[in-house]
């Protein structure tokens, strides 16, 4: 009798402690999902993007990254509103997605900037990667009925830059160099040595 009364609450015990970590699990893969993805376009956000990153400095990894930003942006959400720009930026994020391998990082820099981190990819993959987005982007009808496009700076690691924030600026740099000599372009570090 005590003994069977014993069992039946530890069995109810168990059972409780079971489901109660199931919801920790479920919760916990929520906040891990918030605090990683960009809510509008899905992508990863810059934490992780920083994240990414530093995992593949420590694991010794090669990486490419390409920054874009869209063209003549400003005009697109002045003529067609902030909602329309929203809808602008979701459609670019699934191209991005569309484009890169499975191990490539699709990232939301910033409001209409994003980032493509590619694993084990030279500045050639990273390239070819940029310009198949932008050719894709160049030839199809964006949410806003024009077409849209992109400019893209490419940098590599640790070819060009030693240290993450080196790398962005470097492709930063690029991509206003993209800017600069006409937009929908995409421009790669030359392996001069850098200046400071
Ligand atoms: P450029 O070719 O030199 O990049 O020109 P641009 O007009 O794209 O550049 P600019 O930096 O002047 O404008 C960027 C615009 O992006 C301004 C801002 O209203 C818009 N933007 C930034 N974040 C968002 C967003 O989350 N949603 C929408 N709809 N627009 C955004
Ligand atoms: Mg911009
Ligand atoms: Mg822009």
């Amino acid at each position: 009798e005590a003994v069977s009364d014993w069992y039946c609450e530890a069995k109810q015990v168990k059972g409780a402690m079971l489901h109660s970590l199931d919801y920790f699990k479920t919760e916990m893969n929520y906040f891990i999902h918030q605090s990683t993805t960009d809510p509008l376009t899905k992508l990863m956000n810059r934490r992780s993007m920083d994240d990414y990153m530093k995992e593949w400095i420590e694991n010794q990894t090669p990486f490419s990254m390409i920054i874009l930003d869209i063209d003549k942006f400003k005009r697109v959400n002045d003529t067609y509103g902030h909602a329309v720009g929203d809808e602008v930026l979701i459609y670019l994020a699934n191209l991005m997605q569309q484009t890169v391998r499975k191990d490539d990082i699709c990232c939301r820099y910033g409001g209409e900037e994003f980032v493509i981190l590619l694993p084990k990819a030279d500045k050639v993959r990273a390239f070819l990667t940029a310009e198949s987005l932008r050719e894709k982007l160049e030839s199809t009808v964006s949410p806003c009925g024009e077409v849209v496009t992109i400019s893209s700076g490419v940098a590599a690691y640790p070819v060009h830059a030693d240290h993450p924030a080196r790398l962005i600026e470097l492709a930063d740099r690029c991509l206003y160099e993209a800017k600069r000599t006409g937009r929908n372009r995409t421009v790669v570090v030359s392996d001069e040595p850098q200046q400071k």
